[in-house]
Protein backbone atom coordinates (compact mmCIF):
# COMPACT_ATOMS: atom_id res chain seq x y z
CA UNK A 1 0.00 0.00 0.00
CA UNK A 2 1.26 3.36 -0.92
CA UNK A 3 2.27 5.34 2.11
CA UNK A 4 0.70 8.88 2.48
CA UNK A 5 3.81 11.69 2.18
CA UNK A 6 2.51 12.98 5.83
CA UNK A 7 1.42 10.66 8.61
CA UNK A 8 0.88 11.25 12.20
CA UNK A 9 2.72 8.53 14.04
CA UNK A 10 4.64 9.27 17.37
CA UNK A 11 4.70 13.09 15.73
CA UNK A 12 4.68 13.94 12.43
CA UNK A 13 6.25 11.27 10.10
CA UNK A 14 7.45 12.78 6.59
CA UNK A 15 7.87 9.61 4.17
CA UNK A 16 9.97 11.75 1.97
CA UNK A 17 12.65 9.65 0.25
CA UNK A 18 15.21 6.71 1.89
CA UNK A 19 15.29 9.27 4.61
CA UNK A 20 13.54 9.01 7.90
CA UNK A 21 12.25 11.58 8.89
CA UNK A 22 9.88 13.07 12.47
CA UNK A 23 8.85 16.14 13.42
CA UNK A 24 8.09 16.68 16.94
CA UNK A 25 8.34 12.99 18.31
CA UNK A 26 5.08 12.73 21.16
CA UNK A 27 7.09 9.68 22.98
CA UNK A 28 10.38 8.96 23.98
CA UNK A 29 9.76 5.48 22.07
CA UNK A 30 13.16 4.43 21.27
CA UNK A 31 14.50 5.65 17.94
CA UNK A 32 17.93 4.74 15.88
CA UNK A 33 20.48 7.01 14.89
CA UNK A 34 19.45 6.61 11.77
CA UNK A 35 16.10 8.70 12.44
CA UNK A 36 16.59 12.78 11.91
CA UNK A 37 14.19 14.38 14.37
CA UNK A 38 13.12 18.36 13.82
CA UNK A 39 12.53 19.93 17.40
CA UNK A 40 10.47 23.09 17.07
CA UNK A 41 10.63 24.50 20.87
CA UNK A 42 11.85 23.80 24.01
CA UNK A 43 8.36 23.05 25.88
CA UNK A 44 8.38 19.55 27.09
CA UNK A 45 5.24 18.67 25.17
CA UNK A 46 7.68 19.02 22.14
CA UNK A 47 11.45 17.89 23.58
CA UNK A 48 10.39 13.97 23.27
CA UNK A 49 12.90 13.98 20.58
CA UNK A 50 15.83 15.54 22.58
CA UNK A 51 15.95 12.19 25.00
CA UNK A 52 16.25 10.08 21.47
CA UNK A 53 19.30 8.42 19.74
CA UNK A 54 18.11 10.00 17.07
CA UNK A 55 19.96 12.95 15.38
CA UNK A 56 18.68 15.59 16.70
CA UNK A 57 17.84 18.91 14.90
CA UNK A 58 16.71 22.22 16.63
CA UNK A 59 18.47 25.97 16.89
CA UNK A 60 20.26 26.91 18.94
CA UNK A 61 17.87 28.36 21.57
CA UNK A 62 15.70 25.64 22.09
CA UNK A 63 18.79 23.14 22.84
CA UNK A 64 20.18 25.85 25.21
CA UNK A 65 16.86 26.37 27.14
CA UNK A 66 16.01 22.61 27.12
CA UNK A 67 19.65 21.53 28.38
CA UNK A 68 19.13 24.30 31.21
CA UNK A 69 15.84 23.30 31.96
CA UNK A 70 16.43 19.35 32.06
CA UNK A 71 20.30 19.62 33.13
CA UNK A 72 20.82 17.39 30.21
CA UNK A 73 23.58 17.84 27.66
CA UNK A 74 22.51 16.52 24.48
CA UNK A 75 24.57 14.51 22.06
CA UNK A 76 23.97 13.77 18.61
CA UNK A 77 22.55 17.11 17.48
CA UNK A 78 22.89 19.47 14.92
CA UNK A 79 21.52 23.31 15.36
CA UNK A 80 20.11 25.19 12.66
CA UNK A 81 19.08 29.08 12.50
CA UNK A 82 15.83 30.91 11.85
CA UNK A 83 15.92 31.02 7.81
CA UNK A 84 18.94 28.56 7.49
CA UNK A 85 17.82 24.82 6.27
CA UNK A 86 18.86 21.01 6.27
CA UNK A 87 18.89 19.06 3.06
CA UNK A 88 18.61 15.11 2.19
CA UNK A 89 19.18 14.36 -1.01
CA UNK A 90 16.56 16.02 -2.84
CA UNK A 91 14.35 16.85 -0.02
CA UNK A 92 14.93 20.24 1.65
CA UNK A 93 13.53 21.39 4.97
CA UNK A 94 13.77 24.93 5.90
CA UNK A 95 13.73 26.52 9.57
CA UNK A 96 10.98 29.72 9.70
CA UNK A 97 10.10 31.79 12.99
CA UNK A 98 7.19 30.80 14.94
CA UNK A 99 6.95 33.67 17.01
CA UNK A 100 5.74 31.16 20.01
CA UNK A 101 8.62 31.59 22.40
CA UNK A 102 12.61 32.32 21.71
CA UNK A 103 14.04 29.88 19.49
CA UNK A 104 10.87 28.46 18.31
CA UNK A 105 10.52 27.06 14.76
CA UNK A 106 8.30 26.29 12.29
CA UNK A 107 9.41 23.25 9.32
CA UNK A 108 8.78 24.01 5.73
CA UNK A 109 9.36 20.70 3.65
CA UNK A 110 10.55 20.73 0.27
CA UNK A 111 10.16 17.64 -1.47
CA UNK A 112 10.33 17.35 -5.76
CA UNK A 113 6.81 16.01 -5.53
CA UNK A 114 5.16 18.28 -2.86
CA UNK A 115 5.72 21.19 -0.03
CA UNK A 116 4.66 20.99 3.25
CA UNK A 117 4.59 23.41 6.14
CA UNK A 118 4.43 22.47 9.88
CA UNK A 119 3.67 24.91 12.65
CA UNK A 120 4.92 23.66 15.60
CA UNK A 121 3.13 25.94 18.13
CA UNK A 122 2.79 29.32 16.66
CA UNK A 123 1.27 32.64 17.49
CA UNK A 124 1.26 35.60 15.25
CA UNK A 125 1.24 38.99 16.90
CA UNK A 126 4.47 40.90 18.72
CA UNK A 127 5.31 39.99 22.24
CA UNK A 128 8.00 41.53 24.00
CA UNK A 129 9.95 38.18 23.18
CA UNK A 130 9.47 37.08 19.84
CA UNK A 131 8.21 38.14 16.33
CA UNK A 132 4.81 36.98 14.88
CA UNK A 133 4.96 33.91 12.60
CA UNK A 134 4.73 34.36 9.38
CA UNK A 135 3.05 31.66 6.72
CA UNK A 136 4.91 30.38 3.53
CA UNK A 137 2.96 28.82 0.36
CA UNK A 138 2.50 25.21 0.48
CA UNK A 139 0.98 22.19 -0.64
CA UNK A 140 -0.12 20.78 2.80
CA UNK A 141 -0.06 22.70 5.76
CA UNK A 142 -0.11 20.95 9.08
CA UNK A 143 -1.15 23.09 11.75
CA UNK A 144 -1.97 23.43 15.60
CA UNK A 145 -5.22 24.71 16.66
CA UNK A 146 -5.10 25.23 20.72
CA UNK A 147 -7.91 28.04 20.01
CA UNK A 148 -9.20 27.40 16.70
CA UNK A 149 -12.64 27.83 18.19
CA UNK A 150 -14.90 31.22 17.18
CA UNK A 151 -15.05 32.19 20.85
CA UNK A 152 -11.24 32.74 21.29
CA UNK A 153 -10.54 36.11 19.92
CA UNK A 154 -7.69 37.58 22.25
CA UNK A 155 -7.50 41.21 23.32
CA UNK A 156 -5.31 43.23 21.79
CA UNK A 157 -1.83 42.36 23.97
CA UNK A 158 -0.99 45.71 25.14
CA UNK A 159 -4.49 46.06 27.07
CA UNK A 160 -3.45 42.97 28.39
CA UNK A 161 -0.40 43.96 29.48
CA UNK A 162 -1.85 46.94 31.27
CA UNK A 163 -4.16 45.22 32.99
CA UNK A 164 -1.22 43.23 34.48
CA UNK A 165 0.41 45.97 35.49
CA UNK A 166 -2.59 47.39 37.33
CA UNK A 167 -3.47 44.14 39.05
CA UNK A 168 -0.04 44.00 40.12
CA UNK A 169 -0.01 47.62 41.71
CA UNK A 170 -3.11 46.67 43.11
CA UNK A 171 -1.77 43.75 44.97
CA UNK A 172 1.91 45.15 46.18
CA UNK A 173 -0.32 48.72 47.23
CA UNK A 174 -2.44 46.28 49.39
CA UNK A 175 0.51 44.37 51.18
CA UNK A 176 0.03 41.31 48.96
CA UNK A 177 2.87 39.49 46.46
CA UNK A 178 1.23 39.26 43.08
CA UNK A 179 2.63 35.50 42.11
CA UNK A 180 2.36 34.76 38.18
CA UNK A 181 2.72 31.01 38.34
CA UNK A 182 3.69 29.56 34.45
CA UNK A 183 5.45 26.90 32.59
CA UNK A 184 9.24 27.68 33.35
CA UNK A 185 9.97 28.57 29.61
CA UNK A 186 8.65 31.26 27.00
CA UNK A 187 5.58 32.95 28.70
CA UNK A 188 7.75 33.91 32.26
CA UNK A 189 10.52 35.49 30.05
CA UNK A 190 7.74 37.83 28.50
CA UNK A 191 6.29 39.15 31.60
CA UNK A 192 10.18 39.48 33.12
CA UNK A 193 10.15 41.77 30.14
CA UNK A 194 7.01 43.06 30.54
CA UNK A 195 8.14 44.74 33.82
CA UNK A 196 11.16 45.46 33.15
CA UNK A 197 10.41 47.74 30.17
CA UNK A 198 7.51 49.04 31.65
CA UNK A 199 7.94 49.18 35.09
CA UNK A 200 10.66 49.76 37.85
CA UNK A 201 9.13 47.08 39.85
CA UNK A 202 11.79 44.53 41.20
CA UNK A 203 10.92 40.97 39.57
CA UNK A 204 12.26 37.75 41.89
CA UNK A 205 11.72 34.14 39.24
CA UNK A 206 12.19 30.81 40.85
CA UNK A 207 15.35 28.78 40.20
CA UNK A 208 13.69 26.90 37.09
CA UNK A 209 12.12 30.08 35.52
CA UNK A 210 15.70 32.07 36.41
CA UNK A 211 17.38 29.55 34.50
CA UNK A 212 15.62 29.93 31.44
CA UNK A 213 15.85 33.60 32.13
CA UNK A 214 19.38 33.06 31.84
CA UNK A 215 19.47 31.04 28.48
CA UNK A 216 17.46 34.18 27.61
CA UNK A 217 20.01 36.67 28.08
CA UNK A 218 23.00 34.37 26.79
CA UNK A 219 20.67 34.84 22.94
CA UNK A 220 20.80 39.01 23.37
CA UNK A 221 18.19 39.50 26.04
CA UNK A 222 18.48 41.71 29.33
CA UNK A 223 16.10 40.21 31.86
CA UNK A 224 16.74 42.01 34.96
CA UNK A 225 15.32 39.55 38.35
CA UNK A 226 16.35 37.78 41.28
CA UNK A 227 16.92 34.21 41.76
CA UNK A 228 14.36 32.77 44.67
CA UNK A 229 17.41 30.93 45.79
CA UNK A 230 19.74 33.64 46.33
CA UNK A 231 20.35 35.70 49.23
CA UNK A 232 18.86 38.82 47.22
CA UNK A 233 15.80 37.18 46.13
CA UNK A 234 14.86 36.01 49.48
CA UNK A 235 15.22 39.18 51.09
CA UNK A 236 13.34 40.71 48.12
CA UNK A 237 10.50 38.16 48.91
CA UNK A 238 10.40 39.06 52.70
CA UNK A 239 10.29 42.83 52.12
CA UNK A 240 8.37 42.45 49.30
CA UNK A 241 7.15 45.49 46.66
CA UNK A 242 8.16 43.29 44.18
CA UNK A 243 6.54 40.92 41.89
CA UNK A 244 7.43 37.16 41.70
CA UNK A 245 7.63 34.71 39.24
CA UNK A 246 7.48 31.04 39.55
CA UNK A 247 5.88 27.70 38.11
CA UNK A 248 2.83 25.81 38.87
CA UNK A 249 4.11 23.51 41.99
CA UNK A 250 1.99 24.43 44.72
CA UNK A 251 4.64 24.18 47.09
CA UNK A 252 6.71 26.96 45.51
CA UNK A 253 4.21 29.71 46.78
CA UNK A 254 4.63 32.34 49.85
CA UNK A 255 1.98 32.40 52.02
CA UNK A 256 1.23 36.35 51.10
CA UNK A 257 0.98 35.35 47.90
CA UNK A 258 -1.88 36.89 45.40
CA UNK A 259 -1.86 34.38 42.54
CA UNK A 260 -2.14 34.71 39.15
CA UNK A 261 -2.18 32.93 35.17
CA UNK A 262 -1.27 33.83 32.08
CA UNK A 263 -3.64 31.70 29.58
CA UNK A 264 -5.46 32.08 26.91
CA UNK A 265 -8.42 29.75 28.54
CA UNK A 266 -8.61 32.90 31.15
CA UNK A 267 -11.00 34.19 28.06
CA UNK A 268 -13.89 31.41 28.89
CA UNK A 269 -12.44 29.91 32.01
CA UNK A 270 -12.65 30.86 35.66
CA UNK A 271 -10.03 29.72 38.05
CA UNK A 272 -10.63 28.93 41.94
CA UNK A 273 -8.31 31.46 43.93
CA UNK A 274 -6.50 33.23 40.54
CA UNK A 275 -6.93 36.05 38.91
CA UNK A 276 -6.74 35.04 34.95
CA UNK A 277 -5.10 37.00 31.77
CA UNK A 278 -5.49 35.94 28.64
CA UNK A 279 -1.98 36.24 27.99
CA UNK A 280 -1.38 33.68 25.41
CA UNK A 281 1.80 32.58 23.43
CA UNK A 282 -0.52 30.55 20.82
CA UNK A 283 -2.84 31.98 17.64
CA UNK A 284 -6.49 32.82 18.24
CA UNK A 285 -8.91 31.92 15.83
CA UNK A 286 -8.59 34.79 13.79
CA UNK A 287 -4.77 34.46 13.92
CA UNK A 288 -5.09 30.61 12.59
CA UNK A 289 -7.61 31.39 10.08
CA UNK A 290 -5.80 34.68 8.27
CA UNK A 291 -2.61 32.17 8.76
CA UNK A 292 -4.34 29.47 6.46
CA UNK A 293 -5.33 31.88 4.09
CA UNK A 294 -1.93 33.35 3.71
CA UNK A 295 -0.29 30.24 2.96
CA UNK A 296 -3.30 29.02 0.90
CA UNK A 297 -2.29 25.33 1.07
CA UNK A 298 -4.55 22.52 -0.60
CA UNK A 299 -4.94 20.74 2.19
CA UNK A 300 -5.09 21.39 6.08
CA UNK A 301 -4.10 19.22 8.90
CA UNK A 302 -5.02 20.08 11.82
CA UNK A 303 -2.45 17.95 14.96
CA UNK A 304 -3.94 19.57 18.33
CA UNK A 305 -6.61 21.63 19.37
CA UNK A 306 -10.50 22.28 18.43
CA UNK A 307 -9.68 19.87 14.91
CA UNK A 308 -13.24 19.48 14.03
CA UNK A 309 -14.53 22.72 14.44
CA UNK A 310 -11.42 24.54 13.34
CA UNK A 311 -11.76 22.21 9.94
CA UNK A 312 -15.43 22.88 9.61
CA UNK A 313 -14.48 26.85 9.67
CA UNK A 314 -11.43 26.51 6.91
CA UNK A 315 -13.69 24.46 4.71
CA UNK A 316 -16.83 26.76 4.96
CA UNK A 317 -14.77 30.29 5.27
CA UNK A 318 -11.62 29.07 3.24
CA UNK A 319 -13.32 26.27 0.90
CA UNK A 320 -9.40 24.53 1.78
CA UNK A 321 -10.27 20.87 2.81
CA UNK A 322 -9.28 20.21 6.19
CA UNK A 323 -9.00 17.25 8.34
CA UNK A 324 -6.78 15.54 10.59
CA UNK A 325 -3.95 14.36 9.92
CA UNK A 326 -3.58 10.54 8.37
CA UNK A 327 -2.77 8.29 10.65
CA UNK A 328 -1.49 4.88 9.08
CA UNK A 329 1.79 3.47 8.80
CA UNK A 330 1.66 2.78 12.36
CA UNK A 331 2.63 -0.74 11.92
CA UNK A 332 6.01 -0.12 10.08
CA UNK A 333 6.77 2.15 13.03
CA UNK A 334 6.10 -0.02 16.06
CA UNK A 335 8.14 -3.12 14.30
CA UNK A 336 11.15 -0.56 13.50
CA UNK A 337 13.04 -0.92 17.47
CA UNK A 338 13.41 -4.66 16.16
CA UNK A 339 15.04 -4.39 12.91
CA UNK A 340 16.74 -1.40 13.65
CA UNK A 341 19.77 -2.82 15.20
ZN1 LIG B 1 4.59 25.29 23.18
Amino acid sequence: MQEDPIASSNGIKINAGSFRILFDPTSGRRLGEDWNVFITHAHSDHTYGFATSARKHSTPETLRIYESLSNRKVKNERTVRIGERVEFDDVEIRVLDAGHMLGSSQFHLITPEFTALYTGDINCVDTLTTKPAQPVPCDFLIIEATYGHPSYVFPRRDTIYADIIRWTMTEIRADRLPTFQVYSSGKPQDIVRLFNVYTKIPVVCSPAISRANHAHNENGFRLEYLDSSTADGKRALKERGCVYVTTTRRDHVPRNASRALATGWALREAFRSFTAFPLSSHADYNQLLQFIAGARPKAVYIFTGYIDVLSAQIERKLGIKAGRLPAHAQTKLLDFPKSAA
